[in-house]
């Protein structure tokens, strides 16, 4: 639309003739390579540097015309679905139904809450090339000159991860949203007394396909920006919350490696989003 000044004398002066399209430019560029699938229901890190860098080398060829828009910086390695947030939102239901004695209702929304696209995102980012063919356009790593090296585990600090007083501070300073991908988490403890009010309705299998799918992804992790194996501390500085596969699809990769801005650089996300910490409320009981 145009924009029409009347000016003195009864001048009509257009200034601008131009059309605004709605929306924004794209956020993110989503792109990745081969990751081996974790198993067990805590995904496992263990995979090395060097296995990863051979995978990368090993896929190199596939990615090449991804490459010069994949490394521009983004915010997370794949922008959350709205199936995460409508999930969220019937957790924050049930919580409230849990706690006003509803537990039919409560039951049927956390079974509704278990949403499969969920669970296909989280596998994205965490899950083997192979079951996710697209996982390329999401995630991948690169090597960064004079990165920090891999330390040996006598090298390392020597608390792996921070003490339980540490992570109530980190919370506490970081909120309860993802710091890469922005999405709502729940600390482990409600997810425990949820499965245990609702174990089947909040399922938590010993795998990761027989987990509840929103429960386990917005799995309220204790992510180290500079990781543990290349020298990173507990320290509030070095340690804040992400989603678990913000977290494990990381590895023990740098931002640079992975090609992420450091999320402490950018406000802190606060909402009214508790982490359904009321379901632990004193006085309230866990079963029905
Ligand atoms: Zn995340």
């Amino acid at each position: 639309m145009g924009v029409i000044f009347r000016c003195k004398g009864q001048v009509t002066v257009i200034v601008s003739d131009r059309s605004f399209a709605n929306g924004q430019v794209a956020q993110s560029v989503e792109q990745g390579i081969e990751n081996p699938r974790v198993g067990g229901s805590i995904p496992s890190l263990a995979t090395t540097f060097q296995e990863s860098a051979k995978q990368m080398k090993d896929t190199s060829s596939q990615t090449d015309s991804l490459d010069a828009a994949f490394w521009q910086p983004r915010t997370c390695m794949r922008a959350p679905i709205s199936e995460i947030f409508h999930a969220a939102h019937l957790l924050d239901r049930a919580t409230s139904a849990h706690l006003s004695g509803h537990h039919q209702i409560a039951e049927q929304l956390i079974h509704d809450a278990n949403i499969p696209t969920i669970r296909n995102w989280t596998e994205s980012l965490w899950g083997s090339l192979e079951e996710n063919p697209e996982q390329p356009k999401f995630r991948r790593f690169r090597e960064v000159p004079d990165s920090p090296p891999y330390l040996k585990k006598s090298e390392r600090a020597q608390e792996r991860m921070p003490s339980d007083t540490r992570k109530e501070d980190i919370t506490q300073v970081y909120g309860r949203h993802c710091l890469f991908c922005g999405i709502p988490l729940i600390h482990e403890n409600v997810r425990k007394a949820m499965h245990s009010a609702y174990p089947i309705a909040a399922c938590w299998g010993s795998s990761n396909q027989t987990q509840h799918a929103a429960l386990q992804c917005m799995w309220l992790q204790f992510d180290h920006i500079l990781p543990h194996s290349r020298g990173g501390d507990n320290s509030i500085e070095n340690v804040v919350v992400t989603c678990a596969p913000c977290n494990y699809g990381r590895k023990e990769y740098t931002l640079d490696e992975v090609g992420l801005i450091d999320p402490r650089t950018r406000p802190i996300l606060r909402t009214s989003w508790d982490g359904l910490e009321r379901f632990l409320q004193p006085g309230i009981s866990q079963s029905r």
